[in-house]
């Protein structure tokens, strides 16, 4: 399982970093930070989910006001 950020969308509400301690705020952007990440496109950084966190991380997705927080299975295939 691997989550999808779009940093470009995020409005910095940080319901996300209340959901999963994998987001944090970064108060100087305004914007969440996805930490281990890795950036695949400009602002949309990638990060395989690790065992145990499946739930925070779909929590995570569904809390955000602007979905700028997506899920997928291994398939690839979304589920958030
Ligand atoms: S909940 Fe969404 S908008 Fe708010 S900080 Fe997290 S990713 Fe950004």
């Amino acid at each position: 399982m691997y989550v999808e950020f779009d940093r470009d969308t995020c409005v910095g509400m940080y319901q996300c970093v209340a959901e999963w301690d994998a987001f944090e705020k970064n108060l100087n952007d305004g914007k969440a930070d996805l930490k281990g990440s890795e950036e695949a496109d400009e602002d949309l950084f990638v990060v395989e989910v690790p065992d145990g966190e499946e739930l925070d991380a779909k929590f995570a997705a569904r809390s955000c006001p602007v979905d700028a927080i997506e899920v997928y299975d291994d398939d690839g295939e979304q589920v958030v």
